[in-house]
């Protein structure tokens, strides 16, 4: 096993007892929530409805499907890319070249799709399936995680990621040890992240709209926001894929359970949940909180997006004049941080504004249940601890320079509150 360089940073997660519990905890969670989701009181609190057998949940026909979902997705990855991005400098001093097509594969399945559906492909049985689906992407989540520890392990150091290699081994499966892993052609990281779980999950969103016309009649104003919602962040998410690139999830997390599980698993299966639950249990929606909901999702687009997009252009070229009469502050290493515009407001307007459209997906489905608000708890709980864990980055990386942003910028997301 190639030794690790530098210090090692501290254990995040509650350590290697933190990591097995969410191991174990977080597949939990999503089975309960989607047995929720269908169960008819919907009681997010309430006692756990009955789990279904393994019949239920194992089938080799779904899990073929699952493999030839993410067999397709690595397809159109594979594709010619109009643009190849570089990645952040690794320790190497080498760089990753990585295809900007994800809005590409987004088009194109749902070409794919529509011309399927067109000639019977029963996308409407999709809903009937989730159990099992979100069966094999957890069981391909854990085969994939523990696949990719064990090839890390002949891995040279300079390719570990600074917090998955601490030598203890559950902690470095969950936390991912690889920073990088290849697969040929293919950035395992970098495809997990943003292809097969999000555009899945935009599949399933509309499956269970196309299940309501069936259904219904006519597909309700509450799922039609949902859906047209969830699928503008998911579109924006590929349209400015390149930006991920910048991202802690690229530049400093290792690829083990905790991200594949997420990508793959999670994010498909936990975010339609405001759909899953709609689906069953209809809401009532008039025009005018319609038109309320959407201006909250505008705003908060508004702030994600432009937030975002001010510090992906002053990263990429501080001298662009769209940011280059902001207010900065220089720090030791050389790059700058923005204390005027958005990042003059609170330290994670981005947060701010995702939030904000978290509480916009939730509303549609009213206000009798917690179910459909579990993303904007789950959401909040994560950006609060994403937003310590970037601090500290942030404060190792610019020692002074970051205290003297934060003492400019007192608040973290929202203003003068948090
Ligand atoms: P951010 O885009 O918030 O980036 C944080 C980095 O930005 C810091 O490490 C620092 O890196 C740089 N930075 C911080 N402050 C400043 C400043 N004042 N001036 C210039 N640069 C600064 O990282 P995330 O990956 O957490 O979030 C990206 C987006 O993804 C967000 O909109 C978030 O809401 C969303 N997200 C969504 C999730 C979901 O499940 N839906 C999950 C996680 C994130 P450096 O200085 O090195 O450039």
């Amino acid at each position: 096993m190639a030794p690790p360089q530098g210090p090692r940073p501290p254990l995040e997660f509650g350590g290697p007892l933190g990591a097995a519990a969410l191991t174990l905890l977080l597949p939990a969670t999503m089975f309960h929530l989607l047995l929720v989701a269908r169960s008819g009181p919907a009681r997010l609190l309430g006692p756990p409805p009955s789990l279904p057998g393994l019949e239920v949940l194992w089938s080799p026909r779904v899990l073929l499907l699952w493999l030839t979902w993410l067999g397709l997705q690595a397809g159109l990855y594979l594709l010619p890319a109009s643009k190849m991005a570089e990645g952040q400098e690794l320790k190497d001093k080498s760089r990753l070249r990585y295809p900007i097509n994800g809005f590409q594969a987004l088009v194109l399945t749902a070409l794919l799709v529509g011309l399927g559906v067109a000639a019977g492909l029963p996308l409407v049985t999709l809903p009937e399936m989730l159990l099992p689906l979100a069966f094999a992407a957890t069981l391909t989540a854990f085969i994939f995680s523990l696949l990719l520890y064990v090839k890390s392990l002949v891995a040279p150091a300079w390719a570990l990621a600074p917090g998955g290699n601490s030598g203890n081994p559950i902690y470095d499966f969950f936390l991912g040890r690889e920073l990088n892993p290849q697969a040929g052609f293919l950035d395992i990281k970098y495809f997990c992240e943003l292809r097969p779980g999000l555009i899945g999950w935009v599949l399933i969103n509309l499956s269970l709209l196309m299940q309501e016309v069936e259904l219904r009649g006519s597909p309700s104003l509450a799922m039609c926001l949902v859906n047209g919602f969830q699928l503008l962040y998911v579109g924006d998410a590929l349209w400015h894929e390149e930006a991920i690139l910048t991202t802690m999830d690229i530049t400093h997390d290792g690829f083990g359970f905790m991200l594949a599980f997420g990508d793959l698993a999670w994010v498909p299966f936990t975010y339609s949940l405001q759909a899953q639950f709609l689906l069953h249990h209809p809401q009532p929606l008039g025009l005018p909180m319609a038109s309320i909901i959407c201006f909250i999702n505008v705003i908060g687009y508004y702030i994600f997006r432009g937030a975002n997009s001010q510090k992906n252009t002053f990263r990429k070229n501080p001298s662009d004049p769209r940011v280059a009469d902001l207010e900065t502050i220089s720090t030791a290493t050389g790059r700058r941080l923005l204390v005027s515009g958005w990042w003059g407001m609170v330290r994670h307007p981005n947060y701010l504004g995702d939030l904000i459209m978290a509480l916009a997906w939730s509303l549609p489905c009213g206000v009798c249940h917690l179910l459909p608000y579990f993303y904007l708890f789950y959401f909040t709980v994560l950006l609060v601890h994403r937003e310590a864990r970037d601090e500290q980055q942030c404060l190792q990386k610019y020692g002074l320079a970051w205290h003297e942003y934060c003492q400019r910028v007192p608040y973290r997301i929202v203003p003068y509150i948090y």
